[in-house]
């Protein structure tokens, strides 16, 4: 007899986690689908963490969110937003109890792998203008090649002024490429492993080839310069002092069949910021305790920065409404509980050797959780204690919100880290769980719908705990 034959004792006995899909009741399907079409909009429009706080703050306002500032005197469902440098939100609903009773936190970064431009990028070779990158975050470098990418930043001339840039992402707007060697002489190129066939200096981006009128040197690169200064107003030292980062121009949309799944760029963890912050503006009434969404930036190069995980900017904040109420910040936290929303990987049938097949997420099983992340024997997780994770699951039952917990691959396969460890470090606690994602990091990465709507639901639990 095998495990999952049914008798009374084996069903109450075995834990056998089931496909969503089995379990599903009326209208969820509907609702999962509701919620997929509008992250498909918030990852379109959100290609990069200044682009997904703009898009946050558009839609807290239009939710009657207002700008939090220092001193204010907040209420009992109170909505408040803080906005750090343009790059990470705090977004607040004001509980009926006071910040002594903690916060119910759920954090996610909203920043994703891509190619950042260098500080002098421009450079002209045999009459092709191309720009130098640096990658930022943890890519394969052979999947952004022959990819149409679209440009997105801001240049800050010397005199302060701020010039946004954005081009590729309008359909009648002209995209740009990193170009790949033919087949037919690509016989050296072949032999080389993964790592090595495209390098980081090989990924320079094709940007125009019309030369200008004017004889002499550099003539596409002089015709280039004259376009960006006719309109941005810029000229090539102000590159010196500008964020412009290369994305896939690639929109959001299902995949299968049966569109179960939603494709796109960014999902980790712009899913997770989604889920974060649409539950926050779905609350409606006052939550028992101050509930707190914050979308940071920064995570994929290890959550350092004014703007990342790390950063007081946060502390700061909570400093300030503590303060308000005559509350030690160091008494709120360590009253606190914290989701760490951040994706994890789903077991892929094509890859099945990097996982424990038994510890591995799966596609349409609900919100992943994590107990710990971290890489040889756990280094660099925060790992929940028992007790923390039981307090969960029981959140979790009670709603009858459908989770799964697993690792990130087999022991000593690799691993990774989140940003769990910095709010342990702030005496929160705090639980690792997220939405399984294929195709990890890559310019097109795999979600499930149900998967979504799962950690929506989960997100709002924790808010309304
Ligand atoms: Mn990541
Ligand atoms: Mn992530």
């Amino acid at each position: 007899m095998s495990e999952t034959s049914k008798s009374p004792r084996r069903e109450a006995l075995f834990y056998q986690p089931k496909n969503g899909f089995d379990t599903l009741e009326d209208g969820q399907w509907d609702r999962a689908q509701a919620l997929g079409e509008d992250y498909k909009q918030f990852l379109t429009v959100g290609k990069t963490e200044r682009l997904s706080a703009a898009e946050a703050v558009r839609r807290a306002e239009a939710r009657g969110f207002s700008a939090y500032r220092r001193g204010l005197t907040v209420r009992p469902g109170d909505k408040l937003y803080h906005v750090n440098r343009d790059k990470a939100v705090t977004l607040i609903v004001v509980g009926r109890r006071g910040l002594e009773e903690g916060i119910r936190l759920v954090a996610a970064h909203i920043d994703a792998p891509r190619l950042d431009v260098k500080p002098r990028p421009l450079y002209e070779d045999s009459e092709t203008v191309l720009l130098k990158t640096h990658y930022y975050g943890g890519i394969k470098k052979y999947q952004w090649v022959a990819l149409p990418l679209e440009l997105h930043g801001v240049v800050v001339k010397a005199d302060g002024t701020a010039v946004p840039v954005s081009v590729g992402a309008a359909p009648d707007d002209p995209v740009f490429t990193i170009t790949d060697l033919l087949p037919h002489l690509a016989g050296d190129q072949m032999k080389k492993n993964l790592r090595e066939a495209i390098t980081g200096e090989s990924l320079n981006v094709l940007i125009g080839t019309r030369p200008d009128a004017e004889t002499g040197e550099s003539r596409v690169k002089l015709a280039v310069l004259a376009l960006l200064h006719r309109r941005y107003g810029i000229t090539e030292a102000d590159f010196l002092s500008a964020e412009l980062s290369l994305v896939p121009a690639l929109p959001a949309r299902d995949v299968g069949l049966d569109a179960s799944l939603i494709g796109g760029y960014g999902h980790d963890d712009r899913v997770c910021g989604f889920v974060a912050l649409r539950a926050l503006l779905d609350l409606d009434a006052a939550p028992e305790h101050t509930a707190v969404c914050l979308l940071a930036d920064k995570e994929e190069i290890g959550s350092e920065g004014v703007t990342g995980m790390r950063s007081a900017a946060f502390d700061t904040l909570m400093a300030d409404l503590c303060a308000e109420q005559g509350v030690p910040l160091g008494a709120c936290f360590a009253s606190s509980f914290c989701l760490s929303a951040d994706v994890c990987n789903a077991f892929d049938p094509n890859y099945p050797e990097v996982s424990d097949k038994t510890n591995a997420h799966r596609l349409n099983y609900g919100l992943g959780l994590m107990k710990y992340t971290g890489v040889r024997g756990k280094a660099g997780a925060s790992d929940a204690s028992a007790e923390t994770v039981g307090r969960l699951r029981g959140l979790l039952e009670r709603g009858g919100i459908r989770y799964q917990f697993g690792e990130l691959g087999k022991v000593d396969q690799g691993g990774g880290g989140t940003v769990a460890v910095y709010m342990a470090q702030r005496n929160i606690e705090v639980v690792d769980a997220g939405v399984p994602v294929l195709s990890m990091h890559s310019p097109f990465e795999i979600i499930s719908k149900l998967d979504l709507f799962e950690t929506y639901r989960a997100a709002l639990a924790v808010y309304g705990d």
